[in-house]
């Protein structure tokens, strides 16, 4: 995430913890630091893992703590697909657009900065907007290219099948006859 956005969460973080709610660890902006040193979405593991090579070996559950935290005081946002939960820095947070094969699962992210068409057409529910994440399904060219060769061969395969049914057969009635000459 840039920088402004980090700033911006740690004066927020900062401002809630001054109100002695809660200890003001350097731990929680330790772990803050290393949430905002992600462009976009992180498993709990990588941020323990990040915060690991900056030598903060911090507990899984402390990680845990401060992601609620930090989710409450709106700083990440978690995102529950399938599985295991992934999160991401909420400040500076841009629309994600995702494409996404389904048949080999290769993921690229694409940048989009409006998304008008979509802001107009879905009906929200007693919800405000504020920014959109779009996964987009479908299949990749090498796939797609992959797929139809597939499907050639195996329509060759099938018309070479047919023909040589037809043989068989041509071959059978010939013989057939062959034999009812004979007779
Ligand atoms: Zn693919």
């Amino acid at each position: 995430m840039d920088k402004a956005s980090a700033k911006k969460a740690k004066e927020e973080l900062e401002a809630y913890l001054s109100k002695g709610v809660r200890r003001k660890t350097g731990e929680r902006f330790a772990v803050l630091d290393a949430v905002y040193s992600f462009s976009g979405m992180f498993t709990a593991f990588d941020l323990q893992q990040k915060l690991e090579k900056q030598n903060y070996f911090i507990s899984r559950a402390t990680v845990y703590n401060c992601l609620k935290l930090f989710i409450s005081l709106r700083l990440v946002t978690r995102h529950k697909l399938e599985g295991e939960a992934s999160y991401e820095p909420t400040i500076g947070r841009k629309n994600h657009c995702e494409q996404i094969c389904t048949v080999c699962g290769k993921k690229k992210e694409l940048r989009l900065k409006s998304l008008p068409a979509l802001r107009n057409n879905v009906p929200l529910e007693r919800f405000q907007a504020e920014t959109y994440n779009v996964t987009v399904y479908g299949i990749c060219s090498s796939c797609k290219a992959m797929e139809t060769r597939r499907r050639r061969t195996e329509l060759r395969r099938q018309k070479k099948e047919e023909k040589l049914n037809e043989l068989k057969r041509l071959s059978t009635s010939i013989t057939k006859t062959n034999n009812k000459k004979q007779q």
